[in-house]
């Protein structure tokens, strides 16, 4: 029989209270594993972060019980699965602090979500003259859409510096931003130095000339507790898939004015009023901006990932994975030959580093016999590479589930680098 699980009360989710890790791991089928003879070290969480058993089970659930396509039918189980998507919007909505549910729009992932408000707000509101800003710091996803944008309308990319410690250099910020700015597109944390970027701050001052801001929260929503209206961006992107949930579904939160006023972005079923061979109507938001059949599974699993995160707290995540990365900094400072990449005022989930010893894809070929996941090579932020005047770095990236014990088996494994390479 079909279940509905919005609103089901979780068994395996945790209580919200201090963090225990130790128990949390229990959460994940796959920290059990075991690679090349060695227990699973998995510090490859930016790239994408494991799944807890209530996000498998939610899916499969799905599948099991109440799979159907959404606002297509009335019929019982289409009831069900369209219920159960509204819900999961409904979460994501309460999740980022939106303001009304039709706020959150289901894309792909922070970099489909870039690219929607690229094509569709940037190609409305942006001039010949304009200038877009970015930084230094940012991943592919959120420099390469800039730049068509621009050489398709004639506006112009700047680019805010990094300072030697990772951080922005918010004089040049200030001196950059300007009545031409259109709009202001940031990541609030560094994929590649773990830098957490004065979200607030920068709005704040993009908002005083008159320009839109986007932040880039794949590498923070994980991480912290996040608030739209808080932060006082105009749109927000982050991926489910690095946030304990599915691939293949991410969010776009956008202010209603500014989402209401913009053309779709793909067309097709789904996002229309009504359609005549003279004219069509689109649909309001957010189906405006979802055309066609979409990622129901991906939204019923986000949904579970959500409600894991909530009944772990943001706040103890944050708290216990600064305190994690604290011990990281230092472990690693012992290990002969090792350069930590940069050293920002503040920082998350990310630490980088380069070996004398050895490249970082040697690195991290050792640390795998080890059955120590790392990710080794630019992190698609070839321009931080660059500024650091590395090709590649090593990176290792936390998650809730880390552990002290997982940071020990990281330095030894780099030990052994030296011992074969130095
Ligand atoms: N932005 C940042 C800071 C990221 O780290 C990533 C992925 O690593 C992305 C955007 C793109 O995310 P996705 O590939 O899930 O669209």
């Amino acid at each position: 029989m079909a279940v509905h699980v919005a609103n089901e009360k979780r068994r395996d989710t945790p209580a919200a209270g201090p963090l225990d890790p130790a128990r949390l791991r229990a959460d994940f089928p796959i920290l059990a594993a075991t690679v090349r003879g060695n227990p699973l070290v998995y510090l490859d969480n930016a790239a994408t972060t494991q799944k807890p058993r209530a996000v498998i089970d939610a899916i499969a659930r799905y599948y099991t019980e109440y799979n159907a396509n959404v606002h297509r039918g009335v019929h019982y189980l289409s009831q069900i699965a369209t219920q159960a998507y509204d819900e999961a919007r409904r979460k994501a909505a309460a999740f980022l602090g939106a303001t009304v549910d039709c706020e959150v729009i289901f894309t792909r992932g922070a970099t489909e979500s870039i690219n929607l408000v690229a094509h569709s707000y940037g190609r409305q509101r942006v001039l010949p003259g304009d200038e877009i800003l970015i930084t230094g710091m940012e991943h592919h996803s959120n420099i390469v859409p800039w730049q068509i944008l621009c050489k398709e309308t004639g506006a112009t990319l700047r680019v805010v510096p990094v300072d030697d410690d990772g951080n922005l250099v918010m004089e040049e910020f200030d001196r950059l931003l300007n009545e031409h700015t259109r709009l202001v597109a940031v990541t609030h944390v560094s994929n590649a130095l773990g830098t957490v970027n004065p979200i607030r701050d920068i709005a704040a001052r993009a908002h005083a000339v008159g320009a839109a801001v986007l932040v880039d929260g794949a590498q923070s929503a994980p991480h912290m507790p996040v608030n739209v209206r808080e932060l006082g961006c105009d749109f927000f992107v982050c991926s489910g898939h690095k946030m304990y949930g599915p691939t293949g579904i991410g969010l776009l939160y956008g202010r209603a004015e500014l989402l209401d006023a913009m053309p779709p972005y793909q067309s097709g079923g789904d996002m229309i009023l009504s359609v005549t061979f003279e004219k069509t109507i689109y649909g309001r938001l957010p189906s405006k901006f979802e055309a066609g059949t979409p990622h129901i599974e991906g939204a019923v699993g986000l949904a579970a990932a959500l409600d894991y995160l909530n009944a772990v707290g943001l706040g103890a995540i944050a708290a216990y994975e600064r305190s994690l990365l604290r011990y990281a900094e230092s472990a690693l400072r012992v290990v002969p030959g090792l350069r930590l990449m940069g050293a920002p005022r503040k920082r998350a989930g990310v630490i980088a580093f380069t070996m004398d010893a050895a490249h970082p894809h040697d690195i991290s070929q050792v640390l795998d016999e080890a059955g120590v996941a790392i990710r080794a090579g630019h992190h698609c932020a070839q321009p931080v590479m660059q500024r650091f005047g590395v090709p590649a770095s090593a990176r290792a990236s936390f998650a809730l589930y880390n552990t002290r014990e997982d940071v020990d088996a990281l330095v030894q494994a780099l030990h052994e680098v030296n011992r074969i390479f130095a």
